[in-house]
């Protein structure tokens, strides 16, 4: 094991609020958010930037950001949108040396909340967030099974 944090997070061995997770990848609270229910996808495997990462877990990556935004949307902390932002690379402000997807909710008319939040970064209650998120996951994979029988 290396002395990457993010590594150490996906492993179990460093603490941090998980909210979605399979064999490959693992979602969990950013630690200093910009708005309440800020979320990161990363690779359990190490890869330092999209240089080092296998296209395949990338497109798992944004699959599995993309499902975390609709599930915001279900969860009670009601978003109307999502920022899914990547940075890679440090002349791209990457500053966790470790591939992260970001999924920031967002509402109408936050933009001051937002900007507030880039300066602050303050976490909002872990607990309740992390366990808002997980029933909006619940919900969405209920959808699901709802559309799938739908259709048969
Ligand atoms: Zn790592």
């Amino acid at each position: 094991m290396n002395d990457c944090v993010f590594c150490r997070i996906a492993a179990g061995q460093a603490p941090a609020t998980k909210v979605y997770e399979d064999d490959t990848l693992c979602a969990f609270l950013d630690i200093r958010p910009i708005a309440r229910g800020h979320t990161l996808v990363i690779p359990k495997r190490h890869a330092s930037e999209l240089e080092d990462l296998d296209a395949e877990l990338g497109a798992h990556i944004f699959r599995a950001g993309h499902r975390l935004a609709l599930a915001i949307r279900r969860s009670d902390l009601a978003a109307d949108g999502a920022n899914l932002v990547l940075n890679d690379g440090t002349a791209a402000f990457q500053t966790v040396p470790h591939v992260h997807l970001h999924v920031i909710p967002r509402r109408h008319g936050d933009k001051l909340s937002f900007a507030a939040g880039l300066l602050l970064r303050r976490p909002h209650d872990p607990e309740s967030t992390a366990a808002a998120i997980r029933a909006g996951i619940s919900a969405l994979a209920h959808e699901d099974e709802t559309s799938a029988e739908e259709r048969e």
